[in-house]
């Protein structure tokens, strides 16, 4: 039994077998999931489909919708955020910030403008280029931030036309389950539909015939296997996939200051971003005292249950990626790098681990070349900055960057030979919703957010009226 449900075609349908959610924070299941079947997502994608018809014709309810929907969830937090703090580990206010900003997703894009281009209007002819919805959309999101980076698809696809089917990570499926569900009263039904299950129902979604385009946000080695699953019928693909930022510390950077900045960035969501920080070059002269001043912070943190509010960390969100981050950590120590703080697990049930910042490491070792999505951060030093930019940029990954120093300007020119889809100067992880973010390399294929968000969830039309008297 679970208290959740599957949202197809406006109506909370259950299913014949559910799976356990567990609470990272004990390590227990606290709570089932629907498993939706194959046939009951034929019937997520069909009522979806149904929906499309209707849905697309109406832009002013569209925008109605949206805004309704955005008020409404932020009604809803109180039902919302402790849900998302219970299955996903972080701390209920940022649980409740992840709902706001949900909405504010919405707002921004129920205000947008769909871009309608005039190209000529003589004599000869009329010519406009118009977007068009694609049809039905299957999203797929990961477990970090379960309903924010669902809005990043929901509010530009709704927007556009097109109506979706949602599947949220299996380690994280009930917040999305019960926002789809509050959301229906301000929906037509079929617009939004919400599926819950395992990673073969991503790969039955990605198959289907029935979407056109595939959102999908999660790691790199799913994110190839989407492409390929969705080549056959030339389904549009957005990948929003995973990152090993580095982060350049130039030599007039204040390392206390810096160092403080930095910790924010790398340990958000306990290291659980995408754009996290994930790696930190220092010059040499300034390397201690900037370590030094990381471990000054990671030993402050408070780390614990999300659900108490002295809790500034919460743990690690599932079993596999715990054992990832320890395994990480583990070979980082055994090839001679120093856990400056850290370095362990800590005691007690759940996937809590100490806020690691590791020194004495250097490309070669996995925590610096793979993603390490977790609590763990490598300092790495170097000698000259085209050394470092060389560094910084000799990875498969490329989703975002930073360049920290007190003289700005120099800072943004080295920024500019970051090759990645975001590079910030002095500050790192600054989003929003009019901000396109998208990966380049392996991070990603396409653009969230912004008018770019929007655009890839619609199709160019050009229409050409010709105004010549057919002869
Ligand atoms: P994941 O790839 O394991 O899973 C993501 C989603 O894909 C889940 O819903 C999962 O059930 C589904 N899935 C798994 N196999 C599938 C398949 N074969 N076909 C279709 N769907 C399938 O990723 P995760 O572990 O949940 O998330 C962590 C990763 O996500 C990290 O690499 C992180 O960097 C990345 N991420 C990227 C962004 C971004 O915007 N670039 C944002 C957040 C997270």
């Amino acid at each position: 039994m679970s208290n959740f449900s599957l949202t197809i075609d406006g109506t909370q349908v259950a299913a014949a077998k559910t799976f356990g959610v567990i609470n990272p924070a004990t390590g227990a299941v606290f709570e089932h999931a629907p498993e939706c079947s194959a046939d009951q997502l034929d019937l997520a994608f069909a009522a979806a489909q149904r929906a499309f018809t209707s849905w697309r014709k109406d832009e002013a309810q569209r925008r109605a919708c949206m805004v309704d929907a955005a008020n409404l969830l932020m009604a809803s937090v109180n039902d919302i955020a402790p849900v998302l703090t219970t299955e996903q580990g972080k701390p209920l206010v940022n649980a409740q910030i992840e709902v706001y900003a949900s909405a504010m997703w919405l707002q921004h894009y129920a205000a947008m403008p769909i871009p309608h281009d005039l190209l000529q209007d003589d004599e000869l002819a009329r010519v406009e280029v118009v977007r068009r919805p694609l049809g039905v959309v299957a999203g797929i999101t990961p477990w970090n931030f379960p309903l924010v980076l669902a809005f990043w698809k929901i509010a530009p696809a709704l927007l556009a036309g097109n109506t979706m089917v949602l599947k949220p990570s299996p380690f994280t499926p009930l917040a999305t389950l019960k926002t789809v569900e509050i959301l229906q009263s301000v929906l037509p039904p079929g617009v939004l539909n919400a599926v819950s299950g395992g990673d073969g129902l991503g790969a039955l979604m990605t198959s289907h015939p029935v979407p056109r385009k595939i959102s999908f946000t999660g790691s790199t080695a799913t994110g190839k296997l989407v492409a390929a699953s969705a080549a056959p019928d030339l389904k549009r693909i957005t990948l929003e996939l995973g990152g090993n930022d580095p982060a350049i510390v130039l030599d007039d950077a204040n390392p206390q200051v810096v160092a403080n900045a930095i910790f924010e960035h790398a340990f958000d969501n306990n290291g659980q971003v995408c754009s996290a920080i994930k790696r930190v070059y220092v010059p040499e002269a300034l390397y201690d005292d900037v370590v030094d001043a990381l471990a000054e912070k990671a030993n402050a943190v408070v780390v614990g249950d999300g659900s108490d509010p002295a809790s500034q960390l919460g743990p690690i969100n599932n079993a596999p990626q715990f054992e990832r981050v320890k395994m990480l950590v583990a070979d980082a120590l055994s090839s001679g790098a120093s856990a400056v703080t850290g370095g362990h697990a800590l005691d007690g049930p759940g996937y809590f681990f100490a806020p690691t910042i590791l020194a004495n490491i250097n490309e070669g070792t996995r925590i610096v070349d793979e993603e390490q999505f977790g609590p763990a951060l490598p300092v790495l030093s170097y000698q000259s900055i085209d050394e470092a930019i060389e560094r910084a940029n000799a990875t498969n990954f490329g989703l975002s960057g930073s360049v920290w120093g007190t003289d700005s300007d120099r800072a943004a020119e080295v920024a500019n030979q970051l090759d990645c889809g975001t590079t910030w100067v002095n500050t790192h992880l600054q989003l929003g919703p009019s901000q396109p973010f998208g990966g380049h390399k392996w991070s990603g294929i396409g653009i969230e957010n912004g008018t770019w968000g929007l655009d890839a969830f619609t199709e160019v039309q050009a229409i050409h009226r010709s105004k010549v008297p057919l002869a």
